[in-house]
């Protein structure tokens, strides 16, 4: 059976350019979002206004579409437990998205399927908490963390016992502090015949753990492109899943990687894709999760620049003069993502700038100067 229409629960900046991708398959987007002004809901065939943790909505979006997925990994297994069991289609299948939603949780299964991960531990809320790797070690909320919420890069044995206090001693993940040489990351995709597309690995630059930008491809070895794919492969295949996932990891500088995190989702580093792929991530997922046959992830040009515009106020401004200066740049795409207000951190935008063979060098003063019209 066809599918024509697609539930996501979720209406943020990734449901949007869903969306937007949606009408070049024929396909329809309902949303499930809380707020009437959330970014998908102008591309949208129909929204249901509601928290996207409310199961009883969830049950009321599965009556208008033909298959559900999801925008963020706020989801709440148990609740949506009863749904699938009377027959409501999720992809990712439920079962998929169960070992990997709590950090602690994927980490574990992570390391079960043989992945190469930094050393952690679960820190309880009844013991005294202890570093076993020394420090730096980073301190991270197991579920709800996100752009770098949630995760504490933290000094010394008072800062951690501090962090950890001011946080009312939660259930968490402690683990080593990688002194990473870049971080990388890839976007994968797994059909439901069972085919795999994997996107050209790519270099991120976070600060203070909030993305920057993304460079693709990421200028690597061979060998660490060959282990980044084997990764991505294991993990789609031994998670039998269907729908496409954004894979963080840290590369040192003896070009060994580990798996960071694992995103159940369309993901910030593959907004290039939009602009620099022969299919764009959103397409991609829709493809999967549509039961479509997928397509290629190949890049079209030599190299893509990826930068995002974060809130660095909070205003109600839409920046209009700032982006028809970024759109000035040569090659450049400026996406933007209409919300109404803007705060420090928060994801307004992106632009992405490609490169030919000739100006290939010419990417971090271009990401420089798009930095400086942003910031300022
Ligand atoms: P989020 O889910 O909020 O994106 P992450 O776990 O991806 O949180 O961490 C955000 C950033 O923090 C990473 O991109 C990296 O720069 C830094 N970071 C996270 N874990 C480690 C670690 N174990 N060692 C060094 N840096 C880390």
């Amino acid at each position: 059976m066809a599918i024509e229409r697609v539930g996501i629960i979720g209406g943020g900046q990734l449901a949007k350019m869903t969306g937007e991708s949606a009408k070049k398959l024929g396909i329809e987007l309902v949303v499930q979002t809380p707020k009437s002004n959330d970014p998908a809901v102008s591309v949208a065939k129909e929204v249901i206004l509601a928290p996207v943790d409310d199961s009883v909505a969830t049950d009321r979006l599965a009556t208008h579409c033909d298959v559900i997925t999801f925008e963020n990994e706020f989801i709440n297994l148990e609740k949506l437990q009863p749904l699938a069991e009377k027959g409501v289609c999720f992809r990712p299948r439920l079962e998929a998205l169960a070992p990997i939603l709590d950090k602690y949780q994927q980490r574990c299964y992570l390391k079960e399927i043989g992945l190469p991960v930094p050393k952690f531990i679960a820190v309880e809320s009844q013991k005294a908490i202890e570093s076993p790797f020394g420090y730096p070690v980073v301190l991270k909320a197991r579920r709800h963390g996100y752009d770098g919420r949630g995760t504490f890069i933290i000094k010394d044995r008072q800062e951690l016992k501090d962090t950890w206090e001011r946080l009312e001693r939660p259930s968490m993940m402690l683990e080593e502090f990688v002194p990473f040489d870049r971080e990388l990351a890839v976007i994968a995709a797994r059909s439901l015949a069972g085919d795999i597309v994997v996107y050209p690995v790519v270099e991120t630059k976070q600060k203070e753990q909030v993305c920057r930008w993304v460079i693709a491809p990421a200028v690597v070895s061979s060998t660490v492109i060959s282990q980044v794919e084997s990764i991505s492969r294991t993990l789609l295949e031994k998670l039998d899943v269907v729908g496409l996932f954004g894979i963080e990891l840290f590369l040192t500088s003896d070009d060994k990687v580990l798996v960071n995190e694992i995103a159940p989702r369309t993901h910030n580093s593959g907004h290039y894709s939009l602009d620099a792929c022969q299919t764009s991530q959103f397409e991609m997922h829709l493809r999967a999760v549509a039961g479509l046959s997928l397509a290629s992830p190949q890049l079209n040009c030599d190299r893509a620049l990826m930068v995002n515009l974060l809130g660095y106020e909070h205003s109600q401004d839409d920046y209009q003069q700032k982006r028809s200066q970024l759109a000035q740049i040569p090659q450049a795409s400026v996406h933007w993502y209409g919300k109404t207000e803007s705060r420090p951190g928060r994801k307004l935008g992106h632009v992405t700038v490609l490169f030919d063979r000739e100006n290939l060098k010419l990417w971090e003063k271009t990401a420089r100067q798009i930095e400086s019209i942003w910031y300022g």
